[in-house]
């Protein structure tokens, strides 16, 4: 859709001409979004496709996305790291994510996990990622310098999350010892080709790296939420975590009621619990 009340359009291609950047200023990357609906107070775009970042950067610490980096090379990093670290047993999980976000092949081709975090929607398929692999966020302030967070803490509600005016997200790392790790899925959507209602993912650390177990839950609820246990719980422990979600946290949208998504997502941990035991 045009963006008519938009006069002005900037591609920075050096950190220093981002800024400033101003209240009636959006950040535009894949544009799928902005692009998407009325942006009535938005007067000029900032492209930051041109800053030459590298879109994966892939070390023995694991693997840097770069916020430009669109969702379909995200899903071909699923192929791709086995090549390089055969012991990486959650490559699977990213193209799974992927295909949470349930678009054409142009969105995916467009798309890039720095819009999808910010947006910051419960059904964000990189917050899913992110969330169950100890993703961290790298942000630039306006003032030159940078700050980390983890996704977790970055995501505060639907549509939220800690971005300050003027801060633009960079990118987002996972781990070596999250990509080492197994890793069991589950999402539903009530409609075939909807967004998620509902995303549970299961994540059983290797014995060398402490044999730990992460659970995530995301889409159900309106941000993520990530419990972590010595091992995979019982029955017991996962219901007395899974209690803990506040009422007000279960998403309430079209894409799903707030009872079905506390009900079902249970079931799901479980389920992933079984199969990660
Ligand atoms: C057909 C379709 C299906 C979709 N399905 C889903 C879905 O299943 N789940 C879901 O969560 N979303 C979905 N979306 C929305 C989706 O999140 C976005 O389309 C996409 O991920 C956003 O990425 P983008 O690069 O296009 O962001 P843009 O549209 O460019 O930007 C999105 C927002 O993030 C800001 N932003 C972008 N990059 C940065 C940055 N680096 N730092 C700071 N701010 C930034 C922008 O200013 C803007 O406010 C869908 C959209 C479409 C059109």
């Amino acid at each position: 859709m045009d963006l008519h009340s938009v006069e002005a359009v900037v591609v920075p291609t050096s950190r220093e001409d981002v800024w400033p950047l101003g209240a009636h200023d959006a950040v535009l990357a894949g544009g799928t979004w902005l692009f998407s609906e009325p942006q009535v107070d938005i007067q000029r775009l900032v492209d930051i496709t041109r800053l030459g970042w590298p879109p994966v950067v892939v070390t023995g610490s694991g693997v840097e996305l770069a916020a430009t980096c669109t969702i379909d090379r995200v899903s071909q990093l699923s192929e791709e790291l086995p090549r390089q670290h055969p012991e990486w047993a959650a490559a699977p999980l990213l193209r799974h994510c992927c295909d949470a976000l349930l678009a054409s092949f142009k969105i995916w081709r467009t798309a890039t996990v720095g819009g999808n975090v910010c947006l910051s929607l419960p059904a964000g398929a990189m917050i899913s990622l992110l969330s169950a692999l100890d993703g961290i966020l790298t942000v630039w302030r306006p003032d030159g310098s940078d700050y980390q967070i983890a996704i977790t803490d970055f995501v505060t509600g639907s549509a939220t999350n800690v971005l300050s005016p003027g801060e633009l997200l960079r990118a987002a790392s996972v781990p070596a010892h999250a990509l080492r790790a197994m890793t069991a899925f589950r999402q539903l959507a009530p409609s075939a080709l909807g967004r998620s209602g509902i995303v549970v993912i299961g994540r059983r650390d290797t014995e060398q790296d402490g044999g730990g177990f992460t659970l995530s839950i995301t889409a159900a609820t309106v941000r993520p939420y990530v419990f972590r246990f010595d091992t995979v719980p019982g029955v017991g422990d996962l219901r007395s975590v899974h209690a803990g979600i506040p009422d007000d946290a279960w998403t309430r949208d079209a894409h799903g009621d707030p009872d079905w998504r506390r009900g079902v997502s249970l079931t799901l941990a479980e389920q992933i619990c079984g199969e990660l035991r």
